[in-house]
């Protein structure tokens, strides 16, 4: 008889493609094993035959697929004996190391942008007790500071810079071809740092290598207009988008991600805030799914390539949703404005009115 164990984590259920050793800790919050839903209502909408699927990382832990890198360079940097941990956030790293630490018991000092951090986030790490250090800049330039200051202080950078980042997150590809069986044709994401896409493209390279994918996806990055150094090709100073998580105009893994645009035949392209917004209502409207805005670029993109026909029909597709929706409620009721609520009187004549003159 089969005995169902609990399920404790994305590194002890990939342990043997993980550098970890028998004597590891692991540091854990059960991250990982996350949902991965086909869109029932939107290829429908659009009227294209094709089978879309969203790996809804938004269910991790803390809210985002940060988790899967963090738990691995935490677990890391524990057994390298560090103290204290250091990353620049956009607010889903932070709030992510911030969890993480705790859980190590150990500190956690993140460098986040004043005023542009999601409500959400900054209620975590607030609520998590990490040593919050404000800048008047942006995440580029917290950055280039967190690096420097790693080599004056004692304290292990987080940011996806750091290799286990990128090889706790390859786990979210190794899930998608276990419960698909093979590689989808086309696996689409937002792109910030490019961390992520460098993840998913070395899961699916070491799947494809061992023989456990007869193929790899085409990798598809999506950027926002007003933040796409991929598209433009060189640097960008003053990234500008809703999409706070992917407002990042200096990506730390630029050679990695062009390489992985070679490899995989595919490309990087931009859509505009609106699109990213039309986006992330369409997934909650018609697929019940709430993510954040720079979650929706990947489904913004999708929408936009099938329409022109660079990707194909009767493919299979998976976009990665990386963060919930709960993270930025502030965009999320701004968008909403226009069906904002109106409030009755508490009696049942009323109640009765307001529902029989909305059928
Ligand atoms: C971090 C993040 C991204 C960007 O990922 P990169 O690895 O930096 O490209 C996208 N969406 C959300 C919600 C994020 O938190």
């Amino acid at each position: 008889m089969a005995i169902q164990t609990r399920y404790t984590g994305l590194i002890e259920r990939y342990q043997d493609r993980l550098p970890v050793t028998a004597s590891t800790k692991f540091i854990s919050l059960g991250e990982g094993n996350t949902p991965l839903i086909k869109l029932q209502h939107i290829p429908r909408l659009i009227g294209k035959e094709v089978e879309i699927y969203v790996k809804y990382e938004g269910l991790n832990p803390t809210g985002s697929f940060k988790d899967r890198g963090m738990t691995l360079a935490v677990t890391k940097a524990v057994e390298a004996g560090s103290q204290a941990i250091i990353c620049a956030s956009t607010g889903n790293t932070s709030a992510s190391a911030a969890a993480y630490a705790v859980r190590a018991g150990i500190r956690a000092f993140v460098l986040i942008p004043e005023g542009k951090i999601a409500l959400g986030k900054l209620a975590q790490t607030l609520m998590y007790g990490a040593e919050i250090i404000q800048i008047n800049g942006n995440f580029d330039q917290g950055m280039a500071l967190v690096k420097e200051v790693a080599n004056h202080a004692p304290v292990t950078i987080v940011n996806s810079i750091n290799p286990f980042r990128i090889e706790g997150q390859k786990t979210a590809a190794f899930e998608i071809v276990d419960e698909l069986g093979d590689a989808p044709d086309y696996h689409c994401l937002p792109v910030g740092n490019a961390g992520n896409i460098t993840a998913y493209w070395k899961g699916y390279s070491e799947y494809y290598a061992d023989k456990i994918a007869n193929k790899q996806p085409i990798m598809c990055g999506y950027q926002a207009a007003g933040s796409a150094p991929f598209v433009k090709g060189s640097m960008v100073d003053n990234p500008e988008t809703v999409a706070t998580a992917i407002r990042i105009g200096h990506p730390q893994s630029w050679d990695l991600a062009w390489n992985v645009q070679e490899q995989s035949k595919g490309w990087f392209d931009k859509c505009s805030d609106a699109q990213i917004l039309a986006a992330q209502k369409m997934l909650s409207q018609y697929e019940g799914i709430f993510c954040e805005p720079a979650s929706a670029t990947s489904l913004a993109g999708v929408l936009q390539d099938l329409s022109h026909g660079k990707i194909k029909e009767g493919t299979k597709i998976v976009c990665t949703l990386t963060g919930n929706g709960l993270k930025d409620p502030d965009t999320a009721i701004t968008q909403c404005k226009s069906t904002h609520p109106v409030t009755i009187e508490a009696n049942l004549d009323a109640v009765k009115k307001a529902i029989l003159d909305q059928m």
